[in-house]
């Protein structure tokens, strides 16, 4: 099966009501673990890689591994997507490495810190949309901008998604998926409480879907920084603070909502860390890496599992054929802006 298309695989998970993972990778261990995950429960899965993860494997090395990823697991549609491409030539060269779907997130300029304004957004959004959709690569949008910052990326401020100004951006734009910000933050650190209603703007959703019920919406920043995985690391000598995620609950209620992609990087990283201190500790006279790579690649695929399933994926990878770029290609070339 060739890679699938994020275009694709959201239109088939709106068609079962259900969301998909889209889980961070950085090297082998945790492409193997996201993608053993989808195999055990039979979830179609989105892998994707930042700058900061290209740069740490090497475009090359992220390239094999995830065509290695696709032919150990031919029977799951797998979408190699870039997380928050700073530019269009950042978009272009991904394409160009054999990514199926980029993220032009416009919402920043492009040192990824100051907050662009919408004319900005939209143009770059635009090119890009243009020269991804020409060879069957989809495209996600970010209107809005989160907290946080993730990899150096992120202006730290929040500015929540405007509903009628997203339905301009999608019209000019043509994008595929839109993130919104609705109150989430990138990292560990993304509620001093637990969030509810009054600290997610989960009405935002609602709203937006009501009024593009054909863009698949994007959430940011949702891993749920599971208390258990923090005591853990801090039990083995760990020093986080406490700290509160994302509730399942909000993400599934957001999928009943049109939230189809879920961006989950820090429960993966809290997981293999978790995994890691716990072995080192246990075993002081061990040095075969092995030793420590297995639990945390165990972990990252126990989370992505959880998540999976959470979200409604599981049991839907053999719904569909997957559709090869050119065949989106085409699609796109019979309605230039979208391809439902
Ligand atoms: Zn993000």
């Amino acid at each position: 099966m060739p890679l699938a298309t994020l275009r694709q695989v959201l239109d088939e998970a709106a068609k079962g009501g259900y969301g998909v993972g889209a889980f961070n990778a950085n090297n082998m261990e945790q492409v193997q673990g996201i993608v053993t995950a989808a195999q055990e429960v039979s979830a179609p899965v989105i892998i994707q890689a930042s700058r900061g993860a290209l740069s740490y494997a090497g475009k090359n090395y992220m390239r094999h591994l995830i065509t290695a990823a696709a032919e150990t697991a031919p029977e799951i549609p797998i979408v190699l997507h870039l997380d928050h491409g700073d530019k269009p030539e950042t978009c272009f060269d991904a394409i160009e490495l054999g990514f199926t779907s980029v993220m032009m997130d416009g919402s920043l300029l492009a040192d990824g810190k100051t907050p662009s304004d919408y004319a900005y957004n939209v143009e770059v959004t635009r090119r890009v949309v243009e020269a991804a959709h020409a060879k069957g690569v989809s495209v996600e949008g970010e209107l809005g901008t989160l907290g946080g910052i993730e990899d150096g990326h992120g202006s730290g401020e929040v500015h929540l998604t405007d509903p009628d100004q997203a339905v301009d951006f999608v019209d000019k734009t043509g994008v595929d998926a839109l993130a919104v910000a609705i109150g989430t933050s990138h990292g560990a650190y993304k509620f001093t409480a637990k969030p509810t209603g009054d600290v997610l703007a989960m009405h935002l959703i609602e709203e937006i879907h009501q009024k593009l019920p054909d863009t698949h919406m994007v959430m940011h920043g949702s891993s749920s920084v599971p208390q258990e995985l923090v005591d853990r690391i801090n039990a083995a000598g760990g020093e986080l603070v406490s700290t509160f995620g994302v509730p399942v609950s909000e993400i599934q209620l957001g999928i009943r909502h049109g939230v189809r992609k879920i961006n989950v990087d820090t429960d993966g990283r809290l997981a293999i860390t978790a995994a890691l201190r716990e072995t080192l500790n246990a075993s002081p006279s061990e040095f075969d890496p092995r030793a420590f790579f297995k639990p945390a690649r165990e972990a990252q695929k126990q989370v992505a599992a959880e998540r999976l399933t959470q979200f409604g994926a599981a049991g839907h990878a053999g719904d569909y054929a997957v559709l090869s770029l050119p065949e989106m290609a085409e699609r796109y070339a019979r309605s230039p802006v979208g391809a439902s």
